[in-house]
């Protein structure tokens, strides 16, 4: 028995204008997850806008809000410079309005053991994700601040901010920064209506994601036999969360890191587990491997 499938992804869930006249702003929207939670936004009347380096993906990622009837926007932003980002709220609040979610998903990530990572890989996961995260973020609080508008932010996170992630040690790190900001920041913007939280998805496997995330996902009975719940993750169900946690439904909720896994990340090794390999033994063969570590 695995647990149940998902109601279909145009299900009814909150009332269909929750964010109505609302801009929704995802970093990394043109692409995976952060497209897929875009999409949940716009069928909920959200406007929304796509912030990312390639005009490929985010032509992508409006053409996928378009399908659904929905009205979406293209910037380019890179989340490590706060003038690309400034410029880039400029334009989507010209083109949709106000922004008043704004969902930190835009990532980078390879597999490597640490002591292979060179200063501009370490630099270059990191800044993404923990400094992108929170430039943006003050972007967001400032113009709230501003209007006397309150505004909701979605943090993307990863669990191995806790358990750590042997092979992405940058990653890790980052998103352990991830959590904790989190933290301090609900605290700082309560004051000014301005809520924070984090969503830490499990496997999710989506057939447009670029290969070095796609690899280890070629055994996918191997990768269901591994969960608790038996089955991957549904994209609708990591949409769900993200919009509840960023609607006024969630209107208490600032500061929580909430895990959509299926328990994954629960499961404490068992003594079945196979025979420790040095993550340098398989990091560097590639993440087509990763399905048989044991680190
Ligand atoms: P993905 O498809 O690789 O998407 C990453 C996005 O980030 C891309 O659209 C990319 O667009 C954008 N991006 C990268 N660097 C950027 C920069 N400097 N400035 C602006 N945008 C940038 O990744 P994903 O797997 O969907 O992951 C989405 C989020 O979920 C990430 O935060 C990831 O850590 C988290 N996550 C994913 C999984 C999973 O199973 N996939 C599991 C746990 C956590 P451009 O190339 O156009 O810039």
């Amino acid at each position: 028995m695995a647990l149940p499938e998902p109601y279909a992804a145009d299900h009814p869930f909150m009332p269909k204008d929750t964010f109505k006249d609302q801009t929704i702003l995802v970093t990394g929207g043109g692409t995976g997850l952060g497209k897929g939670m875009a999409q949940m936004f716009a069928r909920m009347g959200g406007k929304i806008a796509i912030a990312s380096r390639s005009a490929e993906h985010r032509a992508n990622g409006v053409k996928a809000i378009e399908a659904l009837g929905g009205q979406a926007h293209g910037v380019a932003m890179d989340v490590r410079d706060s003038a690309s980002i400034a410029a880039a709220f400029d334009e989507f609040e010209e083109v949709l309005g106000p922004v008043g979610v704004l969902v930190n998903n835009a990532a980078g990530r390879f597999m490597a053991p640490a002591e292979d990572t060179s200063d501009n890989g370490w630099r270059a996961v990191t800044q993404i994700v923990l400094d992108g995260t929170f430039f943006c973020s003050r972007e967001l609080h400032k113009r709230c601040v501003a209007t006397g508008r309150p505004g909701a932010i979605l943090n993307i996170g990863a669990t191995y901010a806790w358990t750590g992630g042997p092979g992405s040690a940058h990653s890790a790190a980052a998103k352990a920064g991830v959590v904790n900001l989190t933290q301090t920041l609900a605290v700082e913007w309560a004051v000014d209506g301005v809520r924070i939280n984090t969503l830490a998805p499990g496997w999710f496997p989506m057939t447009d994601k670029p290969d070095h995330m796609r690899g280890s996902w070629s055994e996918l009975d191997l990768r269901r036999k591994q969960m608790p719940g038996g089955r991957e993750g549904h994209i609708q169900e990591l949409g769900w969360a993200a919009t509840f946690l960023c609607s006024p439904f969630a209107s208490y909720i600032t500061g929580h890191t909430m895990v959509c896994d299926g328990a994954n990340w629960l499961r404490h090794r068992a003594s079945w587990a196979p025979p420790f390999t040095p993550v340098r033994e398989w990091a560097r063969e590639g993440v087509g491997k990763k399905a048989t570590r044991s680190a």
